[in-house]
């Protein structure tokens, strides 16, 4: 294998901030930009290995939060790594738990040791740190884990994100250190990622990219960003910060995003993307495609018997069955339904960043970009309802601190 963790700039756009590069993982070498799909659960929901592999993955997420209360960090490890219990031959991503934890504000207590809290399923009281953070992830075993940092909401004042940027610099010291003490597990190393903290001022952005790039990490991820700020914040700040990032390092933003998003976000020189919005909006019946996002409820798909889904992807979905199909399915409550619309929506959204990779090595992103959002932004259907798409998308996971798995999978 070619040395873990090294990252190779293969071409770089010549009127953006666009590349195109290679991440080597123990599990794989990971083309950029690239969309990371989320199996929260350690599952991306409905889909096999075997399908998530057909739809072109490279890697996905899970998360450390959900996986330390059930079935805990400690019974995987006892079950031989992440990789050995779910199958999944390709590369991991854990997060550090910090989001889900900071977003459950009614029922933890954050100090600098780290945050104390109560379980959403029994109530059961936890502390999570940086020092356990990085226990968990070194238990589960992804090839990348994060580092635990604090996440305050895009409307707190400046003074409470300027406190959250000088503890996250104070916490990634303390998970660099528990990092080098605890050994990996499964005979792999690990890549831990830095988070850059900030809100949406530059000069904090700016300060804290500086203080995590002299620790020399393997990667860095813009933590803070679909927490609620506008579209163009978050484009300002995906780009300004990933400008003050080394280009040696790939540069993740977290949570992010719509087609749209993941475009303009590549366009500024973001490399790897993860977000729960797609197929969780596959699991509510809308998907999206290259002619825009389709909600498989609307009654206009009823008598759709001799179009796919989306007539521009070769997934298997848009191969065999029609929008008629699909629509019936979802409106019975048919697993296959669900299944069918995840399948799509993940094989689109790695075509989405495979294509835009081809283009920047090809040399004609930005008109391919132009060309791809005018498409996708034009009316797929007629719509039965106005389709909110003003704010930043916040997908990050809190699924389970919202509604759980059992989550809107029947028909409205
Ligand atoms: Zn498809």
């Amino acid at each position: 294998m070619a040395q873990p963790f090294l990252f190779t700039e293969v071409t770089t756009d010549a009127v953006s901030a666009a590349r195109a590069g290679l991440f080597t993982t123990p599990h794989g070498v990971l083309q950029t930009p690239l969309f990371m799909p989320v199996g929260t659960q350690a599952t991306v929901k409905t889909l096999s290995p075997a399908e998530l592999d057909e739809s072109g993955a490279e890697i996905i997420l899970a998360n450390s939060y959900h996986l330390h209360l059930r079935p805990g960090d400690e019974l995987i490890r006892r079950a031989g790594g992440l990789h050995r219990f779910t199958n999944w031959q390709k590369a991991l991503l854990t997060d550090s738990g910090g989001f889900q934890v900071f977003s459950l504000r009614d029922i933890s207590k954050i100090g600098e040791n780290g945050v104390a809290f109560q379980s959403h399923i029994d109530g059961s009281k936890h502390l999570f740190s940086p020092e356990s953070a990085i226990a968990m992830q070194r238990n589960l075993g992804a090839d990348i884990i994060m580092m635990f940092d604090e996440c305050p909401p895009a409307d707190a004042p400046e003074s409470a994100i300027v406190k959250a940027v000088e503890r996250t610099l104070r916490w990634a010291q303390r998970c660099v250190a528990e990092f080098e003490r605890l050994p990996a597990l499964y005979g792999n190393p690990q890549a831990l990622f830095g988070i850059v903290q900030g809100g949406t001022h530059a000069a904090l952005r700016e300060r804290c990219a500086a203080e995590l790039i002299k620790l020399d990490l393997p990667g860095y991820a813009i933590g803070g960003c679909a927490v609620g700020e506008s579209t163009p914040e978050l484009y300002r700040i995906a780009g300004l910060t990933a400008a003050c990032l080394p280009r040696s390092k790939p540069r993740y933003l977290m949570g992010v995003g719509k087609p749209h998003n993941i475009l303009e976000c590549i366009e500024r020189g973001i490399d790897l993307f993860d977000c729960v919005l797609p197929t969780r909006n596959a699991r509510n019946g809308s998907a999206y495609s290259w002619q825009g996002k389709i909600n498989i409820r609307n009654a206009c798909h009823t008598e759709d018997f001799n179009r796919p889904l989306d007539p521009a992807c070769a997934c298997y979905a848009c191969k065999n069955f029609s929008r008629a199909y699909l629509r019936h399915l979802y409106m019975a409550g048919e697993i296959l339904g669900i299944r069918m619309l995840t399948l799509h929506t993940v094989y689109f959204y790695m075509e989405l960043t495979r294509t835009a990779r081809k283009h920047i090595i090809a040399g004609t992103f930005t008109e391919w970009k132009k060309e791809a959002l005018a498409r996708m932004s034009a009316p797929a259907e007629k719509s039965d309802g106005p389709d909110e798409e003003a704010l930043a998308p916040s997908g990050h996971e809190t699924e389970a601190l919202e509604e759980e798995c059992g989550e809107a999978t029947t028909p409205v």
